[in-house]
């Protein structure tokens, strides 16, 4: 069992943050994640959310690791190969903060079990790399209400939102339907510079972090994109849509 002491010597440096103190410390204590996808994205999002305090952890991915992960999952090492990416994942986050619950589900998330899996968790962080799995997660975050950062990466290029909740769009209200398969290119086809899901993956984490902390201003229908190639962020407002077959009126 965690004692107060114990707690202020593992988080000192976060619990001196103005707003957040002890207190903020007991919210992430009692919240809980579920990361969709422990690849490039969710690789940092698992550790800073692990390493942050996040009571509850879940991880959904049903791949196993790849000599060509490595470049960019930095959950994982050499040795990992061949291992479920779950199953791996969630050691290591035992072993970086054996105080947390982890729940590794090694499966694919589809229409079926979106529900189940999405339901027990406060804030969902989308770190898939596939167009079906992103409009799943989206569907249910809209119907159950649940709080969504969603991300995705190409080449030098990352984009974050904030969707669902109580009151902001969904992907839909942004990318109505799903383009054909092959349309367009998954990260691992179209490439991607390693650092990239670092830095959007780390600020999924930030993201879902301030939405437990009830911290700053939230990401909800926001569209945040950010170039590597010339370090500039732009931000745009998503407009929730009244004809979105998902989430419209
Ligand atoms: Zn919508």
């Amino acid at each position: 069992m965690e004692t107060t002491v114990d707690i202020v010597r593992r988080y000192r440096k976060q619990i001196a943050v103005p707003g957040i103190g002890i207190e903020g410390q007991r919210k992430l204590r009692n919240a809980s994640a579920l990361v969709i996808g422990a690849g490039g994205l969710g690789s940092p999002a698992l550790l800073y959310l692990a390493a942050a305090g996040i009571g509850r952890i879940g991880i959904v991915d049903n791949d196993t690791v790849d000599l060509s992960n490595l470049q960019r999952q930095i959950l994982y090492d050499e040795a990992d190969q061949g291992a479920l990416k779950a199953v791996r994942a969630a050691e290591k986050l035992h072993a970086l903060n054996s105080t947390l619950t982890i729940e590794p589900f090694p499966v694919r998330l589809n229409e079926q079990n979106a529900a189940e899996h999405i339901a027990p968790y406060d804030v969902i962080l989308d770190c898939a790399d596939n167009f079906h799995t992103r409009y799943i997660i989206s569907d249910e975050c809209s119907r159950s209400k649940k709080m969504l950062v969603h991300a995705s990466i190409h080449r030098f290029e990352g984009q974050v939102m904030g969707l669902c909740g109580d009151t902001a769009p969904c992907y839909r209200c942004l990318y109505p339907e799903q383009p054909a398969d092959g349309l367009i290119l998954r990260c691992d086809e179209a490439g991607v510079i390693g650092v990239l899901p670092g830095i959007i993956g780390s600020m999924q984490a930030a993201e879902a972090l301030k939405h437990v902390l009830g911290a700053g201003i939230p990401l909800a229908g926001t569209l945040i994109v950010f170039d590597a190639l010339t370090m500039q962020m732009r931000r745009f407002t998503i407009a929730k849509r009244a004809d979105c077959r998902c989430c419209g009126t």
